[in-house]
């Protein structure tokens, strides 16, 4: 008969087979949720619990989200709420024996999924700083009336250890491939996305077609109005371009002030059409910044792929097209 000890590596070392098999896939979901799922499964047996969730903590907008508790998709929840909440506030780990008579239990999960929490043990998950970047949390210890006990703290700090730095990580990535100021992904952002989700449609015969656009006299309105209504007339710029997109369309800050719109099943002149939305519209409003009111206008090159060409080489070709709408007189789409 195999005693505990040895029933539970066994269990650590399935999870974590299934672990290195999803690390070592070619992972195409952008926020590594089978990671996260092998990772909360981890936390799991090491505490012996009936479930656990690792909370991410998005501190912009003051949420908690998971992707991996289990029968529900995704929650988010407010970051100053229920147990989880006081322990990333408080920074401390929190046991909760008998969560109903705790002031600080949200039942509201509980609710709507008819699951009944009997005791929670949670641990904030800090980067390697020190800086808090989520929380794990254990439900309903099995195998003991009595609920979770500093022993179970301590091995659930092993797959709180990997959560963090697996965190890490795609936050780095995330924040790398993002630019601050307009909040849109950027070129980086743009060849890692064109990798995974639209290089397959090239030569697929789904048309892919992308636009690079470009702010006409950018610098005088910098030399006019000053830098910070410059940034602000990016911002409008990255919302008014994200306004006209549609769902499965990428934006990309991909310099200074160019942006870039790709569009998959949209043949040349779909693509056209929608840089002649975008520079109507960019014409028609007005963006209002510093207590200025500016007129903006943008120049346009488009492009449908050509599957034989590198993807590179099919971006010089829009930018190509674009260099001709300035030189044409701006205020134009060339496709
Ligand atoms: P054209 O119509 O030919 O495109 O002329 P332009 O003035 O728009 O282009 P130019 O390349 O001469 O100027 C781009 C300016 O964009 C220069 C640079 O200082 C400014 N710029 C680049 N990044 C930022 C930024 O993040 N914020 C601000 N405010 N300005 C930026
Ligand atoms: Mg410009
Ligand atoms: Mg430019």
């Amino acid at each position: 008969m195999p005693t505990d000890h040895e029933k539970m590596l066994t269990e650590i070392f399935s999870v974590s087979t299934e672990l290195y098999k999803s690390m070592s896939d070619d992972i195409s979901d952008t926020d590594h949720s089978r990671v996260f799922e092998n990772l909360t499964a981890l936390g799991r047996t090491l505490s012996n619990s009936d479930r656990t969730i690792f909370w991410k903590w998005d501190k912009r907008s003051h949420t908690l989200w998971t992707a991996s508790a289990v029968g529900e998709d995704k929650i988010l929840i407010p970051d100053n709420t229920g147990i989880v909440g006081k322990a990333l506030a408080e920074k401390r780990v929190i046991i909760s024996n008998d969560p109903y008579s705790d002031p600080d239990f949200n039942a509201e999960v509980d609710k709507r999924t008819g699951y009944v929490t009997k005791s929670m043990l949670v641990m904030p998950v800090s980067d390697i700083n020190g800086e808090f970047i989520g929380a794990y949390q254990a439900i309903n210890k099995l195998g003991s009336d009595s609920g979770f006990n500093k022993e179970d703290c301590r091995r659930l700090s092993l797959a709180a250890v990997i959560c963090c730095i697996a965190l890490e990580s795609e936050t780095f990535l995330d924040e790398s491939h993002r630019d601050k100021l307009t909040q849109l992904r950027n070129r980086m952002g743009f060849y890692s996305d064109f990798c995974k989700k639209y290089q397959s449609l090239t030569g697929s015969g789904t048309p892919l077609s992308l636009f690079i656009c470009d702010i006409d006299f950018f610098k005088r309105i910098n030399d006019t109005y000053g830098h910070n209504a410059g940034d602000e007339v990016l911002r409008h710029t990255a919302s008014l371009l994200t306004e006209c997109c549609r769902e499965d369309d990428g934006i990309y800050r991909w310099g200074g002030e160019e942006f870039v719109m790709i569009m998959p099943n949209a043949d040349l002149s779909t693509c056209i059409d929608k840089a002649e939305e975008v520079r109507r519209k960019m014409m028609d409003t007005v963006c209002h910044a510093e207590g200025h009111d500016i007129n903006l206008t943008l120049s346009f090159g488009v492009t449908e792929f050509d599957a034989s060409m590198t993807i590179e080489s099919n971006i010089s070709a829009a930018d190509k097209k674009l260099y001709a709408a300035k030189e044409g007189g701006r205020n134009r789409v060339i496709g």
